[in-house]
């Protein structure tokens, strides 16, 4: 017993099981379906539901916002038809179609940047080559352990491949990286995932906002932006806690003062000592950065980082003009985090 779930896109109707979701079922019958994590946290598969009804399984807001949800979208891996539905992904403003690659990958550097931030750089052995967008991540697995996800932060085609790897307190994997990881160990990577990528072709101005370790991706974008030769202005935020934690800050002042269209806004939300840094939030920061409505419309963001950093920025952006569909996020949510969402639905 199942459901006819015409897939628009590619114009083809699916058999899906009771109780299994669409997005399983588009991927069984071959269906290359955007998705990213599969569990209702990203939002890579967002769709439209033409006609039918489905029912959601639990999902975070940060996916799928409740005024999307009136409006008819869905997530298509938390879907499951109740009925024979047509549904269609929708189409990013530039689609890029990387394919998904199992990497076999060895370390080659370790940089302690700061108390807990990692910098892991690798070669790729085996199973290149690796072709993302800038502001993507992967699926990484070290040793033994569970996968976790990582954002790349080099730049697309410029090898090592970068990953920066904060130290969480408890955290099995991020605590392995931080104490066991060494170099010539292999790792492996399947990548790439994600929808938060450069889009090359928009001019507007570029807000970029990074928390902690949302610099990996950040840091893709802005150099990517700049080495394409983007001229709009691009204005990167990077907030931690206190002095300690920046890293990489002379790096960006380098490309700051080499591109005029670059600035760098540094925010310490907790500092121990007097700064002449910015300090607070750093959604505050931007808010008081443009106090006008619609200082952003026609600005497109590009924010990483902690998920608590990421909705309160996402609000801020949004509520000085930015378009919902121009704040391109990831929240760098842990498997706790993940389920604690699931279960709070
Ligand atoms: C799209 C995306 C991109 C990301 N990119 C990056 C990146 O570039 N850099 C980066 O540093 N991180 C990134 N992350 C986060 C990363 O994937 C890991 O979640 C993070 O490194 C923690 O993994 P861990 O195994 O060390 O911690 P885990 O073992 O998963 O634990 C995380 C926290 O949860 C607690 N915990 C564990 N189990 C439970 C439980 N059952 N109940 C309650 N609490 C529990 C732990 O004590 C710990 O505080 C990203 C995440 C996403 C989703």
């Amino acid at each position: 017993m199942g459901f006819k779930v015409k897939v628009r896109n590619v114009n083809q109707t699916i058999d899906v099981e009771t109780g299994e979701s669409i997005l399983e079922a588009a991927i069984l019958a071959g269906i290359d379906y955007p998705c990213g994590c599969q569990s209702g946290n990203c939002g890579a598969c967002k769709s439209e539901l033409v006609s039918g009804e489905v029912e959601m399984s639990p999902y975070s807001d940060f996916a799928l916002l409740d005024e999307e949800r009136d409006q008819g979208l869905v997530l298509a891996c938390r879907a499951v038809p109740w009925g024979d539905c047509e549904i269609g992904w929708l189409e990013p403003d530039e689609v890029v179609a990387h394919a998904r690659r199992i990497l076999t990958c060895r370390v080659t550097k370790l940089i302690d940047e700061t108390h807990d931030v990692r910098r892991v750089q690798l070669d790729i052995e085996d199973g290149g080559p690796f072709d993302f967008s800038a502001g993507q991540y992967a699926s990484v697995t070290f040793g033994d352990l569970p996968a976790r996800d990582f954002s790349m932060a080099n730049r697309p085609g410029v090898e090592p491949l970068e990953f920066h790897v904060r130290h969480i307190d408890g955290g099995l994997v991020s605590r392995y990286v931080a104490e066991t990881l060494k170099v010539g160990d292999t790792v492996r990577v399947e990548g790439p995932f994600g929808i938060s990528y450069l889009r090359e072709t928009h001019g507007g101005p570029i807000v970029a906002v990074a928390g902690s370790t949302g610099l990996a991706p950040v840091l893709s974008i802005v150099e990517t932006a700049l080495c394409k030769g983007l001229r709009q202005p691009i204005l990167t935020y990077f907030g931690v806690r206190d002095e300690r934690d920046l890293y990489l800050v002379a790096h960006l002042e380098k490309l700051a003062s080499l591109h005029k269209n670059l600035r760098l806004e540094t925010v310490l939300s907790e500092p121990t000592d007097a700064t002449d840094r910015r300090t607070g939030l750093i959604s505050s920061a931007i808010a008081s950065d443009f106090s006008r409505t619609n200082a952003l419309d026609g600005a497109k963001a590009y924010v990483a980082g902690p998920p608590a950093m990421v909705e309160a920025t996402m609000e801020v952006l949004q509520s000085r003009g930015m378009r919902r569909q121009d704040c391109h996020a990831d929240a760098f949510y842990t498997e706790a985090e993940k389920a604690a969402v699931e279960a709070a639905k």
